[in-house]
């Protein structure tokens, strides 16, 4: 049975190796240059937006260890998106830094090299809440940055909010050290839910003002089938620029590279101009204004499997590969056939689907097994 999987998986492998030149494009011409791995399904927060309780409960099925990929196997993978255009790589979950030993991973992934002789881009999204005791490990292991996630800095806001009662002040604890040890520039994420914590942007902008900390507000997404999403509780950027640039006044920045998510605010000092002292924020709006045109990232599983759009419903199976008797040009190949026949564009197209097909459950990958 495994073999005839294997037979089939095989039959996938071009029959012609696709050389390695550092750009390979897909059907829309957009390069591979964005890797996101996902190194667990678990996470200790219960975010409704992302791991609602109901379902991720004590009769909730995580996968068994044995089908986690082992560091090696991420790093054989990575190694190989590399050699097709990856320059930036983020690990992620579930939360990463439950995954043990996980400053191991960072290790090997910091000593490949893109096809231009450059180190990674490494970093990694957490929800700070393991952050202040492992960030010192992750910086000497060679991870370049971190992205936190923190939906407010009220208490009791965020801590109905992460569902399982942690405070914010340790959060806040592990960005200070993740700043302390050099894990810099510090990205905070905030996801936006209309009627949820809304109430927080203002708070989180001045906190955030002039610390170096980039604060980014995100639009409360349709990912995954059990969050219950509702179009009523997001939160446009648009709305949020206009609360704060009616506080603290805004102008808009340049994109700091393709196929950034985020869209760049710069804080105006007295003379009108963006003062750097002050800093920026970001938006991004996956809902209200689609990225897919620019869209340059593939995500990984933690079991192996590659995904082209946060949004699709099915996977590429690569582990059985990994673990059957798969030359690296074989593997290689494999990847670069996956992203030439890219062609998702889910958000783009959103705009045109009937509400109910927008959010239909059953249909789509959770965030938490994807990786955001
Ligand atoms: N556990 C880590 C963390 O909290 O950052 C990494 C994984 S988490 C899935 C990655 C990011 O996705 C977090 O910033 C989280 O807030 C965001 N996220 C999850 N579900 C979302 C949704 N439905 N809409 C927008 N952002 C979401």
């Amino acid at each position: 049975m495994v073999d005839q999987r294997l037979q089939a998986l095989r039959a996938s492998i071009p029959p012609q190796p696709i050389a390695a030149t550092g750009t390979v494009l897909d059907g829309l011409r957009r390069p591979l240059r964005d890797l996101r791995i996902s190194v667990t399904d678990r996470c200790n927060f219960r975010c409704s937006y992302c791991m609602p309780k109901e379902v991720f409960n004590n009769s909730y099925t995580y996968l068994p260890h044995a089908s986690l990929l082992t560091f090696e196997e991420i790093t054989r993978l990575t190694r190989l998106f590399v050699a097709h255009g990856v320059k930036k790589v983020r690990l992620t979950g579930g939360e990463p830094l439950l995954r043990k030993h996980l400053e191991v991973l960072v290790e090997q992934l910091a000593k490949l090299r893109t096809t231009d002789g450059q180190p990674l881009d490494l970093t990694l999204t957490t929800n700070g809440s393991l952050l202040a005791r492992k960030a010192q490990a992750l910086k000497d292991a060679g991870l370049n940055r971190v992205t936190v996630s923190l939906d407010g800095l009220d208490d009791a806001v965020f801590r109905r909010m992460n569902d399982v009662d942690f405070p914010v002040a340790e959060v806040l604890e592990g960005i200070a050290q993740a700043q302390a040890v050099g894990l810099g520039p510090i990205k905070v994420n905030m996801v936006v839910k209309r009627g949820t914590n809304e109430d927080q942007i203002l708070p989180m902008a001045r906190h955030f003002q002039g610390t170096g900390v980039v604060l980014r507000f995100i639009e409360y997404m349709d990912v995954g089938a059990t969050n219950g999403w509702r179009m009523d509780e997001v939160l446009p950027s648009a709305e949020v620029i206009q609360r704060i640039s009616t506080q603290m006044p805004l102008l808009p920045l340049e994109a700091s590279a393709p196929g950034e998510t985020a869209e760049r605010w710069g804080y105006l000092g007295p003379d009108g101009r963006h003062d750097p002292t002050l800093g920026e924020i970001g938006v991004i709006s996956s809902v209200t204004q689609a990225f897919c045109g620019d869209c340059n990232r593939a995500r990984l599983s933690t079991e192996g499997k590659v995904y082209l759009c946060l949004f699709a419903s099915q996977g590429y199976d690569l582990r059985d590969l990994l673990r059957g008797d798969t030359s690296d040009a074989e593997l290689g190949s494999a990847i670069a056939a996956i992203w030439q026949g890219r062609t998702d564009r889910y958000s783009a197209l959103r705009a045109h689907l009937p509400p109910d097909a927008a959010h239909a459950p059953g249909r789509r990958i959770e965030m938490s097994y994807i990786g955001g």
